[in-house]
């Protein structure tokens, strides 16, 4: 299926100058939305996954339907004050200036192999930020999964070293 028929390219959105790609018409049509979702179940067989992390919020769309058809769990990864249990907390830096991302202390048991999952791989610092929760708390990161890689943007470079499947690239 040839999925790039269900992203629509929006311009100049949020900002002036951005081709923002927007995933929720790939959501809206169920078969493709379960053809993706499939796509990246096979990939979390074959990594033999424990549990999945997906941030906030397109991660837990791609995140949680692949927990549903293995049958392991979920954790979410929230921006700062979001959680309400003891968190560990990672700063990142934006285009302008730093978010926090968190996670909740016991979400994952170490030794854990971890599939992440977004929607979109562009500058990498989402991911990252993620990873670092990640192994903080003990997880193996077997994984990474993305509907959208832009690729021109080379957010890869930040995760080398880390096995990364996307359903497509721009
Ligand atoms: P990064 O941290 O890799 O620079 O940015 C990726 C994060 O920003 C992802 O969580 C993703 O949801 C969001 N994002 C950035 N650009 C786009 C875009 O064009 N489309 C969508 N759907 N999300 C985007």
């Amino acid at each position: 299926m040839d999925l790039k028929q269900f992203i629509t390219i929006v311009p100049d959105w949020p900002k002036p100058g951005i081709k923002f790609k927007d995933i929720t018409p790939l959501m809206n049509d169920g078969e493709a939305y379960k053809y993706a979702t499939d796509q990246i179940v096979s990939y979390a067989k074959e990594k033999q996954i424990d549990i999945i992390v997906g941030p906030e919020a397109r991660g837990f769309i791609i995140g949680c339907p692949v927990a549903y058809s293995l049958g392991v769990g979920f954790a979410p990864v929230r921006k700062e004050g979001k959680l309400p249990r003891e968190t560990i907390n990672v700063s990142y830096g934006l285009e302008y200036g730093k978010d926090v991302l968190t996670i909740h202390k016991d979400a994952i048991k170490p030794g854990q192999r971890v599939l992440i999952t977004d929607d979109l791989l562009a500058t990498g610092g989402t991911i990252e930020a993620t990873i670092q929760l990640v192994e903080e708390l003990g997880g193996v990161v077997a994984g990474i999964a993305f509907l959208v890689e832009l690729s021109y943007l080379d957010g890869r470079k930040k995760l080398d070293g880390y096995d990364i499947l996307t359903l497509m690239h721009y």
